[in-house]
């Protein structure tokens, strides 16, 4: 279903095969699938996502055409300033009315690696000030690790935490729950090695959950999802971040 070309200047028909092949069987399956999709969309997740390709939201969770909305950028940052995150998420909140935003980093994401050890990657540099800072931000806790590895993978982790506070704290969401609506945000973790997710142990579900608990080690070691379902509970005390 993917096999990639081996010439890459190439026009990449396999891709354009493999589009035909999908259609085909979902109309198969479901033959009123795309009519019904082409009158709107009503998805209830809201996706922050890395774009690494290895962390294909809809492919990961199960979902269909029709049941995420998606952003994705380098290393699943949400910078309070960013025009495009902000936007998407607006729309999604005050559009779509979505009920769950999900960030979601994973382990091993070479916008983390870059960040932590100060490669120079040219103007993506810029952008992975937004990790750099949350490297600093948490620089004592990151050095009492045991080795480097383990400050990388726990550096993926504060940065999807930092991240929920980020989307938890933009206007559009704040809006919403003032106005009652129900949303909640969640921190999660994708691990390509095993190909599951695992919950980061807070969301916040309105603005007294914006004191965002530390998730606790046993969550931040990851215990797997047990599906696409949402299973973390509501976490709310002091910001310990
Ligand atoms: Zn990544």
């Amino acid at each position: 279903m993917s096999t990639p070309s081996n010439n890459s200047t190439s026009i990449p028909t396999n891709l354009l095969s493999n589009n035909r092949a999908w259609a085909d069987r979902l109309r198969t399956e479901d033959p009123g699938f795309f009519l019904r999709l082409s009158h709107q969309q009503t998805p209830q997740y809201f996706w922050i996502g890395c774009s690494d390709s290895r962390v294909p939201a809809t492919q990961i969770t199960g979902l269909l055409p029709g049941e995420m909305f998606v952003h994705r950028n380098v290393a699943n940052v949400v910078p309070p300033a960013d025009l495009n995150c902000l936007s998407a998420l607006q729309f999604a909140v005050d559009v779509l009315k979505v009920r769950h935003v999900i960030v979601c980093g994973h382990y091993g994401c070479s916008g983390i690696r870059a960040a932590m050890e100060g490669h120079r990657l040219g103007l993506v540099d810029d952008w992975l000030r937004n990790v750099a800072d949350v490297r600093q931000k948490h620089a004592v806790h990151l050095a009492g690790l045991e080795n480097k590895e383990r400050q990388l993978d726990r550096l993926c982790e504060l940065n999807v935490m930092e991240q929920v506070a980020h989307v938890a704290n933009a206007a559009s969401v704040q809006d919403a729950w003032a106005r009652g609506q129900a949303l909640v945000v969640h921190g999660w973790i994708y691990a390509v090695d095993d190909g599951l997710l695992r919950d980061l142990g807070l969301s916040v579900d309105g603005p007294a959950g914006l004191a965002i608990e530390r998730a606790n080690p046993a969550a931040s070691q990851g215990a797997p999802l047990a599906g696409a379902g949402m299973t973390s509970e509501v976490a709310k005390g002091e910001v310990a971040l």
